[in-house]
């Protein structure tokens, strides 16, 4: 039964854990941990990381946060390191929007910028994995615009309207590990067709389980709640989900 975490950051854990993190990834079947990078040094690190485990495969981006500190000369520096790696990388990501600091200003800078990763995913033929925390509406806009294919929606947290329009669009969406306790993607679950779902544990955060800290290896939470969910084995939605992975992040 072959298993893929799509959204991770593997950089946030320690030298001493990592080690451990990775064994017990494989021992839970992963054939795949897509980590992401969220600003130049991460990136670095996600790369550094690639290159020890073969199981795991980078994404590069900026992350909407993290972007918004870099000056221009520093975003095109990274937005040209990211290119030199196209051979090595699975995807552009983290990247996105985010406007929990409700302040529109930054919002428009970061649309500045996303706006420049988008145009580099689709000249380097790569998928995009976005981040879209209170600017759902916002980063649809943009996706729409921009005619962006299959781009996957990690941890969507906007409403059910928006869920639809982007499942409508073609739309691809990682469910978090979380969604055993978190009902909202559960009704993403029922929302979406399979082909157009993904698994990811978004570890270190975002754990399934409230006192241990999330590593991929949780990833079977999410397989098991969507099989539950669309009444099938865990065998065939497994199976199903790393094609769905194939797919994207050739
Ligand atoms: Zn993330």
């Amino acid at each position: 039964m072959p298993l893929a975490d799509v959204h991770c950051h593997l950089d946030l854990f320690n030298n001493e854990e990592i080690k451990e993190v990775i064994r017990r990834a494989q021992d839970a079947q992963l054939k795949a941990i897509i980590t992401n990078g969220i600003n130049p040094e991460s990136n670095r690190k996600t790369l550094d990381l690639a290159k020890r485990f073969p199981l795991v495969r980078p994404a590069l981006g900026l992350y909407p946060t993290d972007a918004i500190k870099l000056r221009g000369e520093e975003i095109e520096d990274e937005l040209e390191f990211i290119q030199k790696n196209k051979d090595a990388i699975a995807a552009i990501g983290e990247v996105g929007l985010d406007n929990t600091a409700k302040d529109n200003g930054l919002l428009k800078r970061q649309g500045e910028i996303l706006e420049k990763l988008i145009a580099l995913s689709e000249k380097m033929r790569k998928p995009l994995i976005l981040h879209t925390r209170k600017a759902e509406q916002e980063a649809i806009d943009m996706l729409e615009s921009a005619s962006v294919k299959n781009p996957l929606l990690h941890c969507f947290c906007g409403k059910l309207k928006l869920v639809r329009r982007a499942a409508d669009n073609g739309y691809h969406f990682s469910i978090p590990a979380a969604i055993v306790r978190m009902e909202h993607f559960q009704k993403v679950v029922e929302m979406l067709p399979l082909p157009q779902l993904h698994a990811e544990t978004d570890s270190p955060y975002l754990s399934p389980y409230k006192e241990q800290k999330n590593e991929p290896s949780f990833i079977i939470e999410s397989v098991r709640k969507i099989a539950e969910i669309k009444s099938m084995t865990i065998e065939d939605t497994a199976g199903n989900l790393f094609m769905n992975y194939q797919k994207i992040f050739t």
